[in-house]
């Protein structure tokens, strides 16, 4: 195991993790949703010369080795590449991470009053500890999507704007655990103004008055798609400022760090792949999560538009690829070592953690790495002094979890679990260092050209 990086870092090295992690922390602080974050990475792509594959294909065009070029599935997912001078059949090297985490949700029918508040209901979105929800300031982020075909986007309770929040009972009244809250009292308190001339739900009315004022109505909420995430900014953390609190560094911090390497990479041998996708912390599912067919879809499409597609080379393709499935892992935590093995687990400022595989008890549902990938990997990241941890989630028997990674082993790539370490992991305020955010972008940079 590395010592502490802080004390190996030069001091001009130490004043460029600090730059990197402040262009970071603005990142999280803006981008708190899917969609969110695939604006950011368009925006930015485009930038940094990336083109749209739907403006290709639109426009009959063509694409050879040194391309840059990005396809986004629904709003919710992308997939950027850096095409390789070698033919695509030779495989492809993906650094791919989440932009899902875990929130609440309002549901399709939110309103409801009670007791001179008219209130919001919700439904949460993956593991979250629910007490860890209330009395703290939420915000609304998300699209209200109508019938006339447009869509408003939503940002509610960031800056000076009021926040919205769940209740929480005073401990002199609160002779029961409250820790044992139920999904369906995660209700926000909405407002508590009446419209008088409402002959019924006088409060619920009061803010309905209000969305008409922008032409949006009751039922405009069953198509609309409005996350409740912690309100206010990503901040530093630390009396020495080595690292930062944010809602969402599951798995944006993964995301962030390998799209920021991708920019750098230019005629790469192989392609190099950054995928950022949704739904991850509910099972990768449907249609924007990494089960769907999307990202061999646009394989198929940038194989084709080089002239190299078969069916048969795709499945070439995704054979012989690499990948880092980019996922954070927990931080050895010194307020909670019990469910912790303090000789494998992660701990913060020793570098990008690797996980050969993941799943609980027994390795159950795991990808397991193969040591001959991780003989190469190796050889990759001490050439670009890369620091990294060999590491687990937790002692043997003590839970677990997954990634996409097992998704994309399917292919029969070789894949393995790399990411950094976080603390307070699900919480609405997560906190990882900035040591190892800036080692998991060297990762990932040496990795495209591995
Ligand atoms: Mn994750
Ligand atoms: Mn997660």
């Amino acid at each position: 195991m590395e010592t502490n990086l802080w004390g190996q870092y030069s001091e001009e090295e130490k004043s460029q993790i600090m730059n990197f992690c402040e262009d970071y922390r603005k990142f999280l602080s803006a981008c708190k949703t899917e969609r969110e974050c695939v604006h950011y990475a368009v925006t930015e792509a485009e930038k940094h010369g990336f083109k749209s594959l739907d403006k290709i294909l639109a426009e009959n065009g063509k694409l050879s080795a040194g391309d840059k070029v990005y396809a986004v599935n629904m709003d919710k997912s992308v997939v950027l590449c850096v095409l390789g001078t070698e033919s695509m059949e030779n495989g492809l090297n993906i650094v791919g991470a989440h932009i899902d985490s875990p929130r609440i949700d309002l549901k399709a029918n939110p309103f409801f009053e009670s007791e001179g508040f008219c209130m919001l209901d919700t439904h949460y979105y993956g593991g979250i500890k629910k007490y860890q929800w209330i009395a703290l300031p939420l915000a609304l982020h998300g699209v209200i999507c109508k019938k006339d075909g447009t869509t408003e986007n939503i940002v509610f309770g960031e800056g000076d704007d009021p926040v919205l929040g769940i209740s929480d009972l005073l401990p002199h009244l609160d002779k029961d655990d409250k820790k044992d809250i139920k999904g369906e009292d995660l209700n926000i308190l909405g407002g508590n103004m009446a419209d008088e001339k409402a002959d019924k739900k006088k409060f619920t009315q009061f803010i309905l008055n209000l969305l008409k004022e922008k032409n949006i109505t009751e039922e405009d909420f069953f198509s609309s798609e409005i996350e409740i995430v912690p309100a206010g900014n990503a901040r530093n953390f630390g009396l020495d400022n080595s690292m930062i609190m944010a809602y969402g560094h599951d798995d944006r911090v993964c995301a962030y760090t390998g799209l920021k390497a991708l920019f750098e990479i230019e005629n790469p041998k192989q392609t190099a792949v950054n995928i950022l996708v949704d739904k991850e912390e509910i099972g990768s599912v449907g249609a924007t999560g990494m089960h769907s067919k999307f990202f061999e879809n646009i394989l198929a499409e940038i194989m084709n538009l080089r002239g190299e597609y078969s069916e048969l080379s795709m499945r070439r393709c995704l054979a012989k690829s690499n990948m880092l499935s980019s996922d954070v892992t927990a931080a050895v935590d010194p307020n909670y070592l019990t469910p912790f093995n303090l000789l494998t687990d992660a701990e913060f400022a020793k570098g990008i953690s690797f996980n050969k595989f993941t799943g609980s008890r027994g390795k159950s549902g795991a990808n397991d790495a193969n040591p001959e990938y991780i003989a190469k990997l190796r050889a990759c990241l001490d050439e670009a002094k890369v620091t990294y941890q060999a590491t687990e989630m937790g002692k043997v028997d003590q839970g677990g979890g997954g990634t996409i990674a097992y998704i994309m082993a399917k292919y029969g790539m070789n894949v393995i679990d790399a990411g950094v370490p976080v603390l307070n992991m699900h919480a609405p305020w997560e906190i990882v260092s900035k040591a190892d955010v800036y080692e998991a972008y060297k990762c990932y940079k040496a990795f495209y050209k591995i």
